[in-house]
């Protein structure tokens, strides 16, 4: 597609033509989830009308087939991130498998009593958990970057912080309360000064933001099939050969070993040393036609159409009486978090669902910038390339609407 056409785009997605409580459907909750295009869908059925079989395993027709495709989808995702090596992506269930496995196997490897981690003062909670229950086990120290009240990272502080005790530094690339885009190529090369990793959370940029793993010369790279427009239960971790090949496994089982008995096992190579059992076929075969779609539209078109309508959304909220927008880094992406004076966050989203209107509330898995901001959570509006300004609109209005019941 040469030029963003968001009527075609919405008529993709069949699940926008529906009513929710008499209204017609407004989907702002997309960095809970995305919805899924025709496309999708119908990959699917495809999927389990023709070619369902266990993969790597069978010497029949199906298996073969099958075993084909969800080849031909990790060769797909290698492209989409520009990754040197097929073998370095692996299938995970999603971003928080994905993070877990690289505190496990990594942690092992690598951090030990008194080593340092070092994160943000604004992860989601799955960039948090991993590396606290490593460092809690070996006695490692967690160091978090600060942020000032526009959930912007402190980069001197961050750059005082690495040390030669650092093993690893584990970011968002996009905050999926605040919608901050991270300095991140800044952020990988002060850690590559000293050979530090790094891992970047890439959940809620994946599906707003060009990414090339190359270019970025990033370590890890984590994300979600269902936060770009695919299915839920699937996920990428890619990871450089070198670390990957020295990390030991993350769990035993079907198809990560070359050997057992039982004396002793020899593990499978790359990418198969990591993808214990029998994968998630149908989502791996499907996440290929997710990335088809967003590949055919092309993120910089998204990226474009995006940014504006986060612009649109940005002045349309400011100019609502009482209301305050959390997150104001000057880099942002898709995410309107917002609370109001005298006002719970839980009751604007309960009266917009009646509306009709999705919209997610509370802390978002990110705990400690509520903290940080002292607040009990937001209301969130997140944006997808299939919303357009009349959701906005709508989204005003019905606001306008509770604000007038709940004050
Ligand atoms: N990191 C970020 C920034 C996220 O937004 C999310 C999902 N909300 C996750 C990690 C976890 O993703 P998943 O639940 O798909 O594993």
């Amino acid at each position: 597609m040469n030029s963003f056409d968001i009527n075609r785009v919405r008529n993709d997605f069949p699940i926008l033509a529906r009513e929710v409580y008499g209204n017609p459907l407004v989907y702002l909750d997309n960095g809970a989830t995305t919805q899924k295009p025709q496309s999708v869908i119908d990959a699917i059925i495809h999927y389990y009308s023709e070619i369902n079989s266990n993969v790597h395993r069978g010497v029949h027709h199906l298996s073969q087939v099958s075993t084909d495709a969800m080849e031909a989808a990790r060769e797909s995702v290698r492209q989409f991130i520009n990754a040197k090596h097929v073998h370095e992506v692996i299938f995970v269930k999603g971003t928080t498998e994905g993070i877990n496995l690289v505190a496990q196997c990594f942690g092992k490897l690598k951090i030990k009593k008194d080593d340092e981690v070092i994160i943000s003062a604004m992860e989601h909670h799955s960039n948090i958990v991993p590396w606290q229950m490593h460092c809690e086990q070996v006695g490692a120290k967690l160091r978090v970057i600060p942020m000032d009240e526009r959930g912007v990272l402190d980069m001197d502080a961050y750059k005082n912080m690495l040390n030669e005790k650092t093993k690893i530094v584990a970011i968002t690339y996009v905050s999926n309360a605040l919608g901050t885009i991270n300095p991140v190529e800044e952020i990988i090369a002060a850690a590559h000064q000293l050979d530090v990793p790094v891992l970047l959370d890439a959940a809620q940029a994946i599906q707003h933001i060009s990414v090339d793993v190359q270019a970025l010369n990033v370590d890890f790279l984590v994300f979600s099939g269902h936060k770009m427009y695919g299915p839920t239960g699937i996920g990428i971790l890619y990871g450089k050969e070198s670390l990957l090949n020295e990390m030991p496994p993350y769990q035993g089982g079907g198809e990560m070993i070359k050997e057992v008995t039982f004396e002793k096992t020899t593990y499978n190579d790359l990418p198969f040393k990591f993808e214990a059992g029998t994968p998630h076929i149908e989502g791996i075969i499907v996440l290929k036609a997710a990335i088809d779609y967003l590949t055919e539209i092309g993120l910089d078109n998204i990226k474009k159409y995006e940014d504006d309508l986060l612009d649109y959304g940005t002045g349309l909220l400011s100019a609502v009486n009482g209301l305050k927008i959390i997150g104001t880094a000057p880099e942002k992406s898709s995410v309107l978090s917002f609370i109001v004076d005298g006002v719970h966050p839980y009751d604007i989203g309960v009266l917009l669902d009646r509306m009709g209107i999705a919209v997610r509330t509370g802390h978002h898995c990110a705990e400690p910038i509520m903290n940080q901001f002292e607040i009990p959570g937001t209301v969130r509006a997140s944006l997808a390339l299939y919303n357009n300004k009349e959701d906005l609109d709508k989204l005003i209005a019905g606001l306008d609407r509770a604000l007038g019941m709940l004050r």
